[in-house]
């Protein structure tokens, strides 16, 4: 897969404010943050979406959920709730084609999303 700034960001080689890390997975603040509380959380591994990942990613993506709720809770979240998506493609616009999770917190958030 091609690199992307998530990658540098994995490597530490460009500043984010990581929130969260171990050996599979990475979590830091969004750069242009869309709700008061905005975590990207990532598997280090380069998977372009969940559209390519494979049942070998089985347990990395059980662990990523895992991992999402863990953050969300330490960021706050718990009572008041929040939200998860992933962006896939262009439709689902996503600009970075590195699987990520945004966690979206701390205001009441529209539904359906634009
Ligand atoms: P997507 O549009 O692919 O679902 O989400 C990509 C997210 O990555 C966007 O919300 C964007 O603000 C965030 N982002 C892009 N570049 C950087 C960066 O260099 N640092 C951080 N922290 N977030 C970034």
């Amino acid at each position: 897969m091609s690199e992307t700034i998530f990658s540098k960001i994995i490597r530490k080689e460009i500043p984010a404010k990581i929130v969260y890390e171990d050996q599979w997975a990475l979590a830091f603040a969004d750069i242009h943050p869309q709700a008061p509380t905005h975590v990207l959380v990532i598997p280090k591994k380069p998977i372009r979406s969940l559209a390519e990942a494979t049942e070998e990613d089985k347990e990395l993506l059980g662990h990523l959920q895992l991992v999402v709720a863990k953050v969300a809770e330490t960021c706050g979240l718990s009572q008041g709730g929040y939200r998860v998506v992933t962006n896939i493609g262009s439709d689902g616009g996503q600009s970075v084609p590195h699987l990520h999770y945004h966690i979206l917190g701390g205001r009441p958030l529209d539904w359906p999303p634009g």
